[in-house]
């Protein structure tokens, strides 16, 4: 028998614009799942909603809340802030419910590192393209070239991580990639990664 509780902890990284919240809110459609609403101090892009999309706070609230140890885990990314609620995580978890993070490596390793009593599947979620994942960018941020440009500019070492997860899967098209997440979740036993292709199809978006 399973030695972890019943509900599970599902992790979705990926470089910037390669889709992950797009998919992260597909999966919550399924019955006994439910996002981790992150905290953050970026500021709300014209469609996101406080509370729904994330919530947002100022840089000294953010401060506090680290100082009352809040967080499960919390990280600086592209220049803010951004953490998730341990009373919020917890409090699900405790209710049976299957909990999926949007969050970067930098959070997955401290959710890795703190061997909770849930299971935990982690995934890095890649683009097609690069030019597929700039197109991707250029859409959501609105022709804004500057945060697009911040975004590009980690493309490189985002990728990088891809190795730290339990799967790698491509978003091109939308259902395709979330039908594959959606087995390898139920799937009970972890499928092996096959490291040949994803080495391949990395080289080709460093290129
Ligand atoms: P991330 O959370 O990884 O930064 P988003 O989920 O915000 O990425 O997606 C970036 C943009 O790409 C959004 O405008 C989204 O609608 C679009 N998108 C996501 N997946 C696909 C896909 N498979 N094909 C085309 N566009 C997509
Ligand atoms: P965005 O600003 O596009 O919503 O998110 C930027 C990056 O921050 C993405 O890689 C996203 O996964 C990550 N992120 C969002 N919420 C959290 C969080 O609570 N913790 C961590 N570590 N990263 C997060």
């Amino acid at each position: 028998m399973s030695s972890f509780k019943k509900g599970g902890i599902f992790v979705l990284s990926s470089p910037s614009g390669a889709g992950k919240t797009t998919l992260v809110k597909k999966i919550s459609k399924n019955k006994n799942f439910s996002i981790s609403i992150s905290h953050t101090t970026r500021l709300p892009r014209p469609n996101e909603k406080h509370g729904k999309d994330y919530y947002f706070v100022s840089k000294n609230q953010f401060k506090k809340l680290i100082k009352k140890n809040e967080f499960l885990e919390h990280a600086k990314v592209f220049d803010n802030y951004y953490g998730s609620s341990k009373k919020l995580v917890v409090q699900k978890l405790k209710e049976g419910k299957n909990i999926i993070f949007d969050i970067d490596w930098q959070g997955t390793r401290q959710i890795r590192n703190k061997k909770l009593k849930y299971e935990l599947k982690t995934f890095f979620i890649l683009p097609p393209s690069k030019k597929e994942l700039l197109k991707r960018l250029i859409k959501r941020e609105k022709k804004n070239m500057k945060t697009v440009k911040k975004r590009m500019k980690e493309f490189k070492k985002d990728l990088s991580k891809w190795k730290e997860y339990d799967h790698v899967v491509i978003n091109d098209n939308l259902n395709l990639c979330y039908k594959n997440i959606m087995k390898l979740i139920k799937n009970k036993k972890s499928l092996p990664i096959d490291k040949n292709f994803t080495y391949k199809h990395v080289k080709k978006l460093l290129v």
